[in-house]
């Protein structure tokens, strides 16, 4: 089944570790203004960058982090299943490439997660970060995931530091768009929502990956999204 061309890649989702900062989080919206407050070793040129949750410093993963991702993808046709898998480790290698993070595909999921449980779901697998393929057609299907979305990706977080990520894919989506990288690609889907899952939020810088809309992206990370990874990180070192 093929989607007609979306206007949006996702709504992104921001997931709370903290009560006081819920009503904030979810009306997040991205501000006009100029990026937060960094050293003048900070790189420049990063487009508008905005970060996914702001504050001072924004929310991200610690210093330089390593992180674990775990994987479901039960609900993918099983002829689709290792294209999608080698699409994933393709995009792990990309960020850690161009970003201060190191990002390394561990175990598979037996659950999908939930609003509810992500938090423990990533903690019995070791993993940082989920990355779940559902079928939202399915009347179990995760609440992470919201209906007319390609995807979606946020992070949990207590206090400044992220403690739990995810990226949730539609599987009737991904049939709509191509296998591999390129615009509308899998990858192109991949990136953008695990950038979320990092703490970087949309922009509407031309070659961004973090546009909001699919169809805009070259499905790679531009020059201002690399610098808008190692700002992010550069602003938790420095505090
Ligand atoms: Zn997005």
């Amino acid at each position: 089944m093929r989607r007609p061309i979306p206007t949006v890649v996702d709504d992104v989702l921001v997931g709370l570790g903290l009560v006081l900062l819920s009503i904030a989080g979810a009306l997040w919206v991205s501000p006009p203004g100029p990026v937060p407050t960094a050293s003048a070793n900070a790189p420049t040129g990063d487009g508008g960058w905005k970060p996914l949750i702001d504050g001072d410093p924004p929310i991200a993963w610690p210093c330089n982090a390593d992180l674990d991702v775990a994987i479901n993808l039960a609900r993918v046709p099983e002829a689709q299943r290792l294209q999608l898998v080698d699409d994933i480790d393709a995009s792990l290698e990309h960020i850690t490439a161009g970003s201060p993070y190191r990002l390394r595909r561990t175990y598979d999921l037996a659950v999908i997660p939930t609003e509810d449980t992500l938090a423990d779901v990533a903690a019995a697998a070791g993993a940082e970060i989920v990355i779940a393929v559902d079928d939202l057609t399915q009347p179990d299907a995760t609440d992470l995931l919201s209906p007319g979305a390609y995807g979606t990706g946020g992070l949990y977080y207590r206090g400044p530091h992220a403690y739990a990520g995810w990226v949730l894919l539609d599987v009737s989506a991904l049939a709509g768009l191509t296998p591999g990288s390129g615009p509308r690609s899998h990858q192109a889907l991949i990136i953008h929502e695990l950038l979320h899952a990092l703490g970087v939020g949309h922009t509407q810088h031309p070659t961004s990956i973090m546009q909001p809309a699919l169809q805009s992206n070259t499905g790679l990370l531009a020059d201002v999204d690399i610098a808008a990874l190692a700002r992010l990180n550069l602003l938790v070192c420095q505090k």
